[in-house]
């Protein structure tokens, strides 16, 4: 109980690490900083992929980038491509390694694993407890909580996949294409393949459904037979497997004492479940308001800023969830709509929340007008149906 700690940073997942990488630079040796993970150890669970409009942190590891990419709907295909824009991706386990690596070289940031958090408290202004599932109590001035929001209602519209790492003996896949979103129209929610190809004879597939959490895909057998298919009966093996299940309703984390960081500090885009990009940028951008309040002696009175999402993007990802809750099976329509109207710049710039009015606008004529129209009017008179 002795040590008051500077910063104290609950969850040591993407959002966690991200900001304590940053402020494990030279900078804030001022500062004590500790990391608080409740798993025993860093393995890849997880593979981050994302439009790499701008070099971040991370860029370096990068398993690979794509310049094209597909959307189709049964033998219907729309593709895309862009000099200047990627898709890329990056395996967790790489991030987790480069940021456990910055924490190890400094001297004034700790990390522990197995420390599960049960409880965060404000103690009084200058101080917040918070007590370790083992028992232990800690103080710090200030605490950023990364730990998973509450349980999901049934009910709750969630994006959950799973996917599999697979390797063939012969050539399957092109390297050089991401095949986005491969639909299969369903009455209970908007279900599509996702296929990352990292050479002819490896590719992550994995099977993606938009849906109410009470919709349970048979994932295995989904991708069982659709692996065959891609496979054309070949022999193939699985080296990974990842699954997830990501809430795409608006998350408001309770009023605590302390700020969130990642998915608990709302950087999940509801309208594509991506949050890595903006995890990454928050984290860089709380490290630089307190390096320049540390600068100008006013780190006492800093005020880390939560992570905001622009309103109009926030409001057209809920009308955009709308409508497609609105009809699961037309939902592919208004994708294949979108990815064959729309220039493969303003979708990337609109995906990424980087649109301009003029792109906004575009993309907005690409889409069907009736169920959007329709579906923009409800939420303005506030009636979601
Ligand atoms: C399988 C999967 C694939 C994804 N793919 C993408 C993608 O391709 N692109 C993209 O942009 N986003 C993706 N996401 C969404 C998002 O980027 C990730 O969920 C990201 O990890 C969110 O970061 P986070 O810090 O909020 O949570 P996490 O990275 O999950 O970190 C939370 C941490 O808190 C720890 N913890 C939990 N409870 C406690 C406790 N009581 N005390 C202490 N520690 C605790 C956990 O062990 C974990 O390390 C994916 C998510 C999943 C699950």
């Amino acid at each position: 109980m002795d040590k008051l700690w500077d910063i104290v940073i609950v969850g040591g997942g993407l959002g966690g690490l991200s900001l304590a990488a940053e402020l494990a630079a030279p900078e804030f040796a001022s500062l004590s900083v500790l990391v608080l993970e409740k798993r025993s150890q860093y393995v890849r669970d997880r593979t981050w992929s994302y439009w790499a409009d701008t070099p971040h942190r991370y860029s370096y590891l990068e398993r690979h980038q794509w310049h094209q990419w597909n959307v189709s709907l049964g033998e219907t295909m729309h593709s895309q491509s862009s000099k200047r824009t990627s898709y890329a991706s990056l395996d967790a386990d790489a991030f987790y390694k480069a940021a456990v690596q910055a924490i190890s070289q400094s001297s004034h940031v700790s990390l522990r694993m197995e420390s599960g958090v049960a409880n965060v408290a404000l103690h009084n202004p200058a101080e917040t407890l918070i007590r370790l599932e083992q028992g232990d109590t800690l103080r710090a001035r200030r605490v950023f909580d990364a730990r998973p929001l509450q349980q999901l209602e049934p009910s709750a519209l969630v994006q959950q996949f799973t996917g599999w790492e697979v390797r063939t003996e012969c050539d399957v896949f092109n390297p050089k294409q991401v095949k986005l979103m491969a639909f299969e129209p369903h009455p209970r929610g908007l279900h599509f393949w996702y296929v990352l190809p990292y050479s002819t004879r490896c590719a992550l597939v994995e099977s993606t459904w938009v849906s109410p959490l009470s919709w349970q895909p048979d994932y295995e057998a989904e991708l069982r037979q659709y692996v065959a298919k891609l496979c054309d009966g070949n022999a193939y093996s699985v080296s990974y497997r990842e699954h997830g299940v990501l809430s795409l309703q608006d998350a408001h984390a309770p009023i605590t004492a302390t700020i969130g960081l990642g998915r608990r500090g709302n950087t999940l885009r509801p309208a594509t479940g991506y949050a890595f990009i903006d995890t990454v940028r928050h984290a860089a951008q709380l490290a630089k308001t307190l390096h320049t309040a540390l600068r100008t002696g006013t780190d006492a009175a800093w005020q880390p800023k939560a992570f905001q999402r622009a309103a109009t993007e926030h409001w057209m990802d809920a009308v955009f969830l709308d409508v497609l809750m609105r009809n699961w099976q037309r939902a592919p329509h208004y994708f294949m709509q979108l990815f064959s109207r729309a220039t493969a710049d303003d979708t990337v710039a609109f995906l990424t929340g980087q649109a301009s009015w003029q792109q906004r606008l575009r993309i907005m004529r690409s889409l069907p007008t009736m169920p959007f129209a329709s579906a923009a009017l409800s939420r303005a008179v506030g009636q979601r149906v």
